[in-house]
Order: structure tokens, then C-alpha cells, then sequence
């Protein structure tokens, strides 16, 4: 893929990069490696200090940062603005908490026969961060933040096609007050992955993207016994109980399956609907979906802009005509529009069966299946019933219903009465082929590092480590 500015609003390509060459990449992981050593020198209150720095100059350029964004992918603007604003909000998090997140943790000395015994969390290196294109800012904070509060050293290899936006980051974080190499852009395209994952410098790897590029990253990190973190596709349910408040579901539903032009791994995917209220909510469902409106994403009325590919959209339409062609029944929209931009109508789909594409497969746009169920087993055999396990919603007010959904949904994230999204709080990942690992709370900024056991002997004779020697 060219690595490359083009307005999904417009179709124009705006501005084109060479891919820098292995020399230059090679360069780039050397002084990530020397930052690295440079960093260790430095006090996480000072880490703290440039991180607040870069929340300082998000909220400072928030305007034309988020229109790039926006230039870059299609997302509407005032989405571009919040995406900036909660960029700001985890680097703050991240200073305020690193210290505790990262502080010593005393064990029980005495029972492990020591005089002091306690656990240390250390960065281990340069990271290489493969990023996607949804939320460009978005996606890299949330592992570059804790990642450089602990000590690490980024690299980004984004998507080709938010190339402006990935020398943002690194301007930003150097100006915020980070050394020089502590986080570098990597103008690349994936075909480099390999060679700089296999760079003995570099230590782990972070990927949020499809489950191919999971597959292709997780093969080079096995061969080459590096860590790795995935942050992969989902087809999030969005389960509806006949207790539920149908007109706040509705709503809500229309804003998970449609935010971001419906370009967001955790995007509720699948409606499943309990027959009891599935007419209801049908009709209230469509009739917001087909409200939205689509079109130029820096007007502020607009809902929904362009999908952020011709590619993107030429797949989507394609799995809704596969539904069509095999009897699924279209509630609202499906209709390709012709003209300029890569825009979808919101779309509802339903009477889906095993064996067509939108059953089994991510639908990476505003497009939505509606499935009907009879019981709450069947609700979860159906929203259990993918191999992906990102997040899960579901709408009950019956609190003894809420605990099974809690415990039934088989998601790394499970939203009951609301839609699923991230905090800094909150630990944020998938099971099954969603990938593994976590990103967010204190859970992940420990993905990398060092979980290193600290045990000092008393030094006197007959006061050693005692009877386990493993
Ligand atoms: P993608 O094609 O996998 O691209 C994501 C990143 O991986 C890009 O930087 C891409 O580079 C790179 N890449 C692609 N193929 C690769 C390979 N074989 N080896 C190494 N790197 C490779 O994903 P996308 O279609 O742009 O993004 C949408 C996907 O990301 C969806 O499945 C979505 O659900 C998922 N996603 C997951 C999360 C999460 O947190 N779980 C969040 C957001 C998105 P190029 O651009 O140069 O191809």
C-alpha cells in the first residue's frame, strides 16, 4: 500500500512518502536503543513532567490536529476533537498513576526466607508498535503513553494511509520534552515488519489490526521468542432483553454501531434480539439509522462521513449483497451511492443464517445485523457463536440476568445497559481470535515490562535461600 494522504472525502491524493530504506530503519532502531539507556537515567517524575507536556500541547493544537485526522481517514470532525481531547486525558493518567503502577511491591519476607523480598516493574526496550488507521491518535496513545512512562522506547509503523499523523506523534512527544529516539515514526510499509521485529534491539511488539496482520506478527515473534500484544477485529453482540428500556437501546445502538463511520473494533456488530421485543426495537433501530445524516465530515451536522477506503467500502457492500443474494432482508439503506467520496448509507440487515459472510465475518462499517432469538440461552449461543471475543454489550434492567451476561459472554470486555468503549482505567483486549494481552490500566503498561523478583538474604551463615532451588 503507498503511504499516502488521500481524502476519503474527496478521492484526491494530497501527499506521498518514499518508504524510508533499511539504512534509514536501521538508524531509527539505533537511537531508539540509545534512548532507551538515556531514559533509564531519568526519574519517572520526570517522565511524568513531558508527559503532561504532551497532554499540554494535544489540548493546545487540538483544532488542527484533529483536522488532520479527519483529512486523512473521514472521520467527522467533532469526533477527530473528542479523540484529541481523550489522547490528553491518558497522557495525564499515565503521569499521575505511573508511580504506583509502577512502585515496588513488597512480598512476605519471611516466608521465602529473606531479609527483604519484593517485585519490581522495569521496562525492557525499544517496542514496535504496528498501529491501525481508525483512530490514528488514539490507537498509538494508548500504548505509547504507558509505554514511555515506564521507560520503553516506541517505534511506530501506522497505517500507510495516516502518514501525517504519525510525524505528529513523534513531534509531539519530542517537543513535549522526550529525548530524541524515544519515539520514532517508521514511514514503512508492513512488508518491514519483519526485519525490525527480528532486530535483536528491539524487544516486543503491539499490534492493533486485523486478524492476517495478528497472524503474520505473531509468526515473526514466535520465531524470534519476542513478546507480543494483539489487539485484533471484533464482531461485538448487542444483546436486547425484553426488560430492557428499548428506546435507550435504540439510541445507543445506533451511536456503537455508527460511531466513527463504523470503522471500530468495538463497534457492537450483531443486534440480537430477544423475540419479545425484537419487532419494537426493529422499527425504532432503523428508524434512527436511517436519521443519520451522511456526508461532508468537517460539517458539524454530519453523522456519519465516507468510510476511510474505496476498499473498505467495496467490502462492505459486497458482504451486505452476499446477504442479499441469500435471502437476508435489508431494513434500511444497502445502496451504494455513486459520486465522489467513499461514503455507505447506514444499514440494517436482517433474517441472517449461518453461511453468509455478514454471520461469521467483521463488518467494518455503519452496516448492521439484526438476529432474532427466543430465550437468553439462545442469545448467548448466538453472541458466543463467532471466533471473535472483543467486547460484548447487552440490555437488561434485571439484575440477576445482568450477572450471567457478565459471566456468559465470552469477550475480554462486557458492557451491560451501555456501549462498549476504552478508559485508561479500565484494563481493554480480546479472547480468542480478538488476540491477547491488554492495553490500558495498570494491566497494560506491565505488558512490557520486566516482572523482576528482587530477594536479598539476611548474609548470614545458615540463613540461605532455603530448601526450593528452582
Ligand atoms: P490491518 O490491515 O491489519 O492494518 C493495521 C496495521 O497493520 C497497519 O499498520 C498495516 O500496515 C499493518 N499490517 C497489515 N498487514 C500486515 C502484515 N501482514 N504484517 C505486518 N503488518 C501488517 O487492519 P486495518 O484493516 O487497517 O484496520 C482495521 C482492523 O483493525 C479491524 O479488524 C479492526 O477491528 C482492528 N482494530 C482492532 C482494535 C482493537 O483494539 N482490538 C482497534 C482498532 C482496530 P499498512 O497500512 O501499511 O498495510
Amino acid at each position: 500500500m503507498p503511504i499516502a494522504t488521500t481524502n476519503p472525502a474527496t478521492g484526491q491524493v494530497l501527499k506521498t512518502y518514499d518508504p524510508m530504506s533499511d539504512e534509514q530503519i536501521d538508524a531509527a532502531i539505533e537511537r531508539a536503543d540509545l534512548a532507551f539507556r538515556q531514559l533509564h537515567g531519568t526519574t519517572i517524575a520526570e517522565r511524568g513532567r513531558w508527559m503532561i507536556a504532551a497532554a499540554d500541547l494535544l489540548e493546545a493544537e487540538r483544532d488542527e490536529t484533529a483536522r488532520l485526522m479527519t483529512t486523512e481517514m473521514g472521520k467527522t470532525y467533532a469526533a477527530a476533537k473528542a479523540e484529541v481531547t481523550k489522547c490528553a486525558i491518558a497522557c495525564r493518567f499515565y503521569a499521575d498513576n505511573a508511580p504506583r503502577m509502577l512502585a515496588d511491591e513488597p512480598a512476605d519476607a519471611a516466608a521465602v526466607k529473606a531479609k527483604r523480598a519484593y517485585v519490581r516493574h522495569q521496562p525492557i526496550g525499544p517496542v514496535l508498535a504496528v498501529m491501525p488507521w481508525n483512530f490514528p491518535l488514539w490507537q498509538v496513545m494508548r500504548f505509547a503513553a504507558p509505554a514511555l512512562m515506564a521507560g520503553n522506547t516506541g517505534l511506530l509503523k501506522h497505517a500507510s494511509n495516516v502518514p501525517q499523523t504519525a510525524l505528529y506523534l513523534e513531534e509531539l512527544f519530542r517537543r513535549a520534552g522526550f529525548p530524541e529516539g524515544a519515539f520514532t515514526t517508521l514511514l514503512v510499509g508492513s512488508d518491514a515488519v519483519d526485519r525490525i521485529l527480528s532486530d535483536p534491539r528491539v524487544r516486543a511488539a503491539t499490534l492493533t489490526g486485523s486478524e492476517r496482520a495478528g497472524r503474520s506478527i505473531a509468526q515473526i515473534a514466535g520465531r524470534e521468542l519476542k513478546k507480543t500484544v494483539l489487539e485484533l477485529g471484533g464482531s461485538d453482540p448487542f444483546v436486547v432483553m425484553p426488560s430492557a428500556d428499548l428506546d435507550k437501546a435504540a439510541e445507543v445502538a445506533t451511536t456503537a454501531r455508527c460511531q466513527n463511520n463504523g470503522q471500530s473494533c468495538i463497534a457492537a456488530k450483531r443486534f440480537i434480539v430477544h423475540t419479545d421485543v425484537f419487532d419494537a426495537f426493529a422499527e425504532k433501530f432503523a428508524a434512527r439509522m436511517s436519521a443519520l445524516r451522511v456526508g461532508d465530515p468537517m460539517d458539524g451536522n454530519t453523522d456519519v462521513g465516507p468510510l476511510a477506503s474505496e476498499g473498505g467500502r467495496d467490502e462492505i457492500h459486497a458482504q451486505v449483497q452476499d446477504a442479499v443474494d441469500n435471502g437476508a432482508t435489508v431494513l434500511c439503506g444497502g445502496e451504494k451511492p455513486s459520486g465522489e467520496g467513499w461514503y455507505y448509507p447506514p444499514t440494517v440487515v436482517t433474517d441472517l443464517r449461518p453461511g453468509m459472510r455478514m454471520w461469521s465475518e467483521e463488518v467494518f462499517g455503519p452496516v448492521a445485523g439484526l438476529y432474532r432469538v427466543g430465550s437468553y440461552e439462545e442469545a448467548i449461543e448466538v453472541a458466543n457463536g463467532t471466533n471473535f471475543g472483543l467486547g460484548s454489550n447487552a440490555w437488561t434492567s434485571d439484575p440477576a440476568e445482568q450477572e450471567r451476561f457478565a459471566v456468559d459472554l465470552d469477550a475480554g470486555n462486557v458492557f451491560i445497559n451501555g456501549m462498549t468503549t476504552s478508559y485508561p482505567e479500565l484494563p481493554f483486549g480480546g479472547v480468542k481470535n480478538s488476540g491477547y494481552g491488554r492495553e490500558l490500566s495498570a494491566v497494560g503498561m506491565r505488558e512490557f515490562c520486566n516482572t523482576k523478583t528482587v530477594w536479598v538474604g539476611k548474609g548470614e551463615a545458615g540463613a540461605g535461600a532455603g530448601s526450593h532451588s528452582e
